[in-house]
Formats: C-alpha cells, sequence, structure tokens
C-alpha cells in the first residue's frame, strides 16, 4: 500500500530578537549574542483533510512576555485557504504558552495530547516557578476545560495517527513533548517542534535553558536522526534559519510561510 504525502507549511507568526548565547544554551557566554527566535505554527495538507499543529500565543501574552506577535496564528490559516472555525484536529506538541494560546479559537477541533503532558502542566511541578515559568495559566485551564468538554485525544507515548503521521513523545523540555514523524514526497519529516528550537541544539548537542529534564532533552536528539530519513529532514521549532532554507509556499507569502515538504536549499 502507498501511503499518500502530506504538504508540511510553516506559519512564522512572531518573533524575538537580541537574544544573548546564555538565553538559548545552558553554559554559554552570557555576553555573546545569538539567533534570534521565530515562533511556528504547522499545517499537515493531505487529500484527506488538513491537521494543525500548534496554536501559538495571542497579543495579551505578546506583550506581556515582550515578544513580537507578526499576525494571529488562527487568523494565518486563511492564508491556505483554511477557517479556522472549521479545523477538526489539532496537535499540540506541549501546553507552553508558545505552543497552546487561542484554544478558544477552534470551535470544533479536537486537541491530541500526550497523558504526561496535561498530568505534568497540571501537577506538583507547576509549584515550582522555573517549571511554571512557560505556561500560562489560561491556556492549562482552557485545555482542561476541552477534556471535561470530551474534546481532548490523549496519547501515551508513540503513536500512529493515521498512515503517514506518527507522534513520538520526548521529554525532556517539557514532560510531555511530543514530536511528529510526517510521510512527505521527500520521505519522512520529523518536525521537532521544542525537542530542539534552533538546528545547533540537535546538531551540537546543545541543551536549551527551559528544560525539565537534561538526559531526556539529549536522548531526544538521538531520536530525531533515527526518525527521519536524513539530518536535513529534521526542522528545528524556532530556527530562523527555517525561513530562509525552506521556500515560500507562494511568492507573496515569503517571510510568512514555508513549505517544509521542498527539499531545503542548505540545512
Ligand atoms: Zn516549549
Ligand atoms: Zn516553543
Amino acid at each position: 500500500m502507498t501511503i499518500e504525502p502530506f504538504e508540511i507549511y510553516a506559519i512564522r507568526y512572531a518573533h524575538l530578537g537580541g537574544r544573548h548565547a546564555s538565553e538559548n544554551f545552558v553554559l554559554a557566554d552570557p555576553h555573546e549574542y545569538a539567533s534570534d527566535l521565530d515562533y511556528f505554527v504547522w499545517v499537515l495538507r493531505r487529500s484527506d483533510g488538513d491537521l494543525v499543529v500548534d496554536t501559538g500565543f495571542a497579543e495579551e501574552a505578546a506583550l506581556r512576555r515582550g515578544r513580537e506577535l507578526l499576525r494571529s496564528p488562527a487568523e494565518a490559516l486563511r492564508l491556505l485557504g483554511m477557517d479556522p472555525g472549521a479545523v477538526t484536529d489539532i496537535i499540540l506538541t506541549h501546553l507552553h504558552y508558545d505552543h497552546a494560546g487561542n484554544l478558544d479559537q477552534f470551535p470544533r477541533a479536537r486537541f491530541h495530547i500526550q497523558d504526561r503532558e496535561v498530568a505534568y502542566a497540571t501537577g506538583r511541578s507547576m509549584c515550582h516557578g522555573p517549571l511554571r515559568a512557560p505556561f500560562d495559566l489560561g491556556d492549562v485551564l482552557h485545555m482542561v476545560r476541552h477534556v471535561y468538554a470530551g474534546r481532548a485525544v490523549f496519547h501515551d507515548g508513540d503513536v500512529e495517527i493515521v498512515p503517514g503521521l506518527n507522534l513520538h513523545r520526548v521529554g525532556g523540555h517539557s514532560a510531555g513533548l511530543q514530536i511528529l514523524r510526517v510521510w512527505t514526497r521527500r520521505g519522512w519529516v520529523v518536525l521537532a517542534s521544542d525537542a530542539s528550537h534552533l538546528y545547533d541544539h540537535f546538531r551540537q548537542n546543545r541543551v536549551f535553558p527551559v528544560v525539565y529534564n537534561v538526559g531526556d532533552m539529549l536522548e531526544g536528539y538521538r531520536l530525531l536522526y533515527r526518525l527521519a530519513d536524513s539530518p536535513s529532514h529534521i526542522v528545528p521549532g524556532h530556527d530562523p534559519l527555517v525561513m530562509r532554507y525552506y521556500p515560500a509556499a507562494r511568492p507573496e507569502l515569503e517571510g510568512i510561510i514555508v513549505r517544509l515538504d521542498c527539499a531545503p536549499t542548505e540545512s
């Protein structure tokens, strides 16, 4: 049986500049400047429907946390001809504020999430300020409401959603972080989300300072290599280089949406 490949779109919705190396890497020189961060949501497209991966954050969180919101993630879906009100399935890689905001903007969606992520975001680890910091309580409460409304789809570890799309729990950065292995016309692409913020993290075995378990984070890099057809099939979650390496979905979407199922020009 041949599996129909997915198209993968990365929508850049926010940006953060002026970062010092110590904000991107544990044990880095605090005086050295380092890569900016871009913020993405992703769309997987196939003839049997579109799936959305993560939901980004909204203006309030952007202002409070000093991030530059470029566009509403939900509204940006319209650039791909999608209606956020009609989205049926959303995969949440984890519940950090920049991946799981805007949960009220998808009234028909079911939310795919790891058991451990919801347990983590609502359990004893949240008694600790540094672990709590990347979550926004409003988002977590929204997710719990979706659980009570029967709109959560829980997964425990590795699972095939449909042929050509698998989720794998990594942990590391957040206890229930999951990554995606997606079948495309160029082979198996891995959307790493925050399992690797930047190319430098998985390539150089460096640790992002927002971390729950360093060992799991480093094991996660090995998993990326194992699941992807080649290193150039691994897509980090926050690297501005993604916008440079991959082609725009359409010429007028330059700098906004790129196609990850196309081969990168560099990697
Ligand atoms: Zn995160
Ligand atoms: Zn993130």
